[in-house]
């Protein structure tokens, strides 16, 4: 697993099938996640982070889809 000097990265992923399309996690890590215009779902722009770059969409991400491995 890579480190970085102050966190392991871990490597970013959401369940598409359950997300809902909300934008909270764009809103909130737009570094991390962009919202596609054409599927209306997030794409991850950034795929290996650090935890805390993550923990706020994770904690509000209405549906839980948002995984860290
Ligand atoms: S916060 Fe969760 S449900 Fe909302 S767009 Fe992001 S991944 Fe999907």
């Amino acid at each position: 697993m890579a480190t970085r000097e102050d966190c392991v990265l871990k490597q970013v992923s959401v369940g598409l099938a359950r997300c809902s399309g909300c934008g909270a996690c764009a809103s909130l890590c737009p570094e991390v996640f962009a919202m596609d215009p054409d599927t209306e779902k997030p794409r991850i722009i950034k795929d290996e982070v650090c935890e805390d770059e993550v923990r706020q969409a994770m904690a509000y991400c209405p549906e839980d889809c948002i995984e860290l491995d």
